[in-house]
């Protein structure tokens, strides 16, 4: 890359030179997420399911270089650039203590169960909500400090929110209840990108439990109540669909997992 500017009026500005190195590069980034305001709050058993507003703080940390062929680390890079916000709209769930007793998610397991339930379930919103992987982002955390609790979100990646992650609530156990049998029915031994694995992964797909993903959604929804319309139709029926958002958003501006 020959030169960024952040600050151009038009949006930030990348400007690159055609190459062809021996390798390829990711962005490694950080994803913190905290709650505005909670809408609304459904019991899940102990857990709860809610919605509202949050905001969501990504930075991009440092790049890998990795082999083309293997895929091995040949350096990591760390980049200084600021931190970004975004004001949107996202579904989150939230398990206690007793429910990860009962689904048999030790403390070295949950990282790895709730990364991979998040994973997943942003891979099958698409089959309930108008929208693709790229639309939304998601962070899963074993202490959010707003919930104190092990939380996974799965948010909008249009500031103020395009109408995905509220369809996301209101499906949420056909949602859930997908993610669980798309993780559970795939025949791969630890995770694959067909289950757990994400292309959009800001932490490398580390860690993830595929096993310990299907414990703990079969616990969330062993108490899950029905969800509350049953509907084909995109978007809740007694209001208009969101507009679509009127563009992709650009690379720099995807929503991490
Ligand atoms: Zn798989
Ligand atoms: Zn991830």
């Amino acid at each position: 890359m020959k030169r960024l500017d952040l600050d151009d009026p038009y949006g930030a500005v990348a400007l690159v030179e055609e190459a062809n190195p021996p390798y390829s590069t990711t962005a490694r980034d950080t994803t913190a997420i905290s709650v505005l305001e909670t809408d609304t709050e459904v019991p899940w058993g102990e857990g709860r399911l809610c919605f509202g507003s949050v905001e969501v703080t990504n930075q991009v940390v440092s790049f890998l270089r990795r082999k083309l062929i293997t895929g091995e680390v040949l350096g990591e890079t760390k980049l200084d650039l600021p931190a970004r916000t975004l004001r949107t709209r996202a579904v989150w769930w939230t398990v206690t203590e007793d429910q990860l007793d009962a689904a048999r998610v030790n403390p070295e397991q949950l990282g790895g169960a709730l990364h991979a339930a998040e994973h997943a379930s942003i891979g099958m919103l698409p089959l309930f909500a108008t929208c693709d992987r790229w639309d939304i982002g998601g962070v899963s955390v074993p202490l959010h400090p707003d919930t104190l609790l092990p939380t996974v979100f799965v948010y909008d990646g249009h500031p103020g929110g395009a109408g995905f992650a509220e369809r996301a609530f209101h499906t949420a156990r056909q949602w859930l209840t997908a993610t669980r049998e798309a993780i559970a029915s795939c025949e791969c031994e630890a995770g694959c990108p067909s289950c757990i694995q994400s292309p959009k992964c800001g932490n490398g797909n580390d860690p993830l439990d595929k096993r310990a993903a299907v414990r703990l959604l079969t616990v969330l929804l062993r108490e899950a109540p029905d969800d509350p319309v049953a509907s084909d139709a995109p978007g809740p029926p007694d209001a208009p669909r969101p507009p679509a958002p009127p563009e992709s958003p650009a690379a720099a501006e995807r929503p991490g997992e």
